[in-house]
């Protein structure tokens, strides 16, 4: 069974509000096995509305509007619902006086634009609302429903979770949705889609999507099945080539990011890193830091951005630096050599490079990065060339950074 979603109000097209509201409702309807299709956010304009909501009408079997219930002009929902299936406005005496006694209860006059409140679209159930003064309504037309629902998000989701959910459960269909949560680091998105597109697009159960970031790629796997077992070997048997395809550049099953990763790593072989981060700024430190409990394996971090720092805080020799510049294998390489030694760390990690937009050189052009690593076995160094705006560059780089990392805890680099 399939859902659409409407938020409606003009505030949500500006720049300011987003529509949460929908992000609740897809949570919602997917534990009930029923699959959110389209999403869209219209602005305070009737016909607009009516022709969104014929549309959804005609392809989903679910359409759940979000705001627009108020007593204002620019309260269009039920209006457009209404035009939109050709009914009429009936007033409802019952709907004005439980309106006026909340507006008693509340020791308030009821302003006369409120008396819009109690328009019900014909042949609509209504759906009480206790949080506040718009009444939701329930509407079926032609094997499909909609619901109108308010906007406040307290509003809606009380409302939605006692008076929607329960029906909405007694109709669809037993269904189940399972997901994989994939994450794969160290190649592009084109790269992965070539590499396992051939077996995904054998199947249209699970449906697979890729999202990519700056050096991280992330693949959803959507199952929807009678039962938990039935969807379980559905994406076993998708996963299962894909993981071989894929080898170790898949570095989490369950959507943790890399640093959690690698943060798990370090826990287990009670190991430490130290950081050490010209180009990033102190990126690396801020994405290992971010994961509770850290401090178990982060030793700490030296943001050295000029010569003087490196030489001074990580005993980067100054005839490495004059001779090969700051941007270099041999600096980031000594920069990792020092961060280790001043930390007593397990690991260290260093990223040296031109992030751009200016600073570039014919030898160091914008997006030259690299990425050092010490340990007492030795040294490595991984060099890169970036395309991209400053941020992506030094994004992608970080992410490089701590893969770097995740693969010589693994002894696979
Ligand atoms: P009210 O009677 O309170 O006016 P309403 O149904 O008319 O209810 P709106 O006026 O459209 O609702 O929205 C009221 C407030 O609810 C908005 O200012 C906004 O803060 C919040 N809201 C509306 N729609 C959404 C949404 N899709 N996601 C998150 N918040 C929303």
């Amino acid at each position: 069974m399939n859902a659409e979603i409407i938020a409606v109000g003009s505030e949500m097209l500006g720049v300011s509000r987003l529509d949460t509201n929908s992000l609740y409702l897809t949570a919602e309807l997917n534990k009930l096995g029923v699959e959110v299709v389209a999403k869209a956010v219209i602005g305070d304009d009737r016909d607009r509305l009516a022709d969104a909501v014929r549309a959804a009408m005609s392809r989903a079997e679910i359409l759940i509007l979000s705001g627009g219930l108020g007593p204002t002009e620019d309260d269009v929902t039920r209006e457009a619902v209404a035009q939109a299936l050709d009914r009429k406005l009936v007033y409802s005496a019952e709907v004005a006086g439980w309106l006026e006694q909340r507006f008693a209860a509340a020791r308030r006059k009821m302003a006369e634009n409120n008396k819009r409140q109690a328009y019900v679209i014909e042949g609509a159930d209504l759906l009480p609302n206790d949080r506040g003064t718009a009444p939701g309504q329930w509407v079926e037309e032609s094997g499909s429903v909609a619901m109108l629902l308010p906007g406040p998000p307290h509003e809606l989701k009380a409302m939605f979770e006692r008076q929607c959910l329960p029906r909405i459960a007694r109709v669809v269909p037993k269904q189940v949705i399972r997901t994989l949560f994939w994450r794969v680091a160290g190649m592009g998105e084109s790269d992965l889609d070539h590499l396992i597109a051939p077996v995904y697009k054998k199947y249209e159960n699970p449906v697979t999507t890729i999202l990519a970031a700056a050096g991280d790629i992330q693949i959803h796997l959507r199952a929807r099945c009678k039962t938990e077992a039935e969807g379980d070997a559905l994406l076993a048997e998708v996963a299962g080539p894909m993981e071989l395809l894929l080898g170790d550049r898949l570095y989490s099953h369950n959507g943790d990011p890399l640093e959690a990763v690698v943060g798990e790593l370090l826990r287990k072989n009670h190991a430490t890193v130290s950081v050490a981060e010209s180009a990033t700024g102190g990126m690396l430190g801020e994405r290992l830091t971010s994961v509770a409990g850290s401090s178990e394996y982060f030793a700490g971090g030296f943001i050295t951005y000029n010569d003087t720092m490196k030489a001074s805080l990580l005993a980067v020799p100054q005839e490495l630096l004059d001779e090969h510049g700051a941007v270099s294998r041999e600096v980031a390489e000594a920069m990792a050599i020092g961060a280790r030694r001043r930390t007593a760390s397990t690991y260290a990690l260093s990223v040296t490079g031109v992030a751009g937009p200016t600073g570039g050189s014919e030898k160091t052009p914008v997006g030259t990065m690299y990425v050092g690593f010490a340990d007492a076995a030795g040294t490595y160094v991984a060099h890169r060339q970036f395309l991209g705006d400053r941020q992506r560059i030094r994004s992608f780089v970080a992410q490089m950074a701590m893969d770097v990392l995740r693969r010589r805890i693994l002894g696979k680099l």
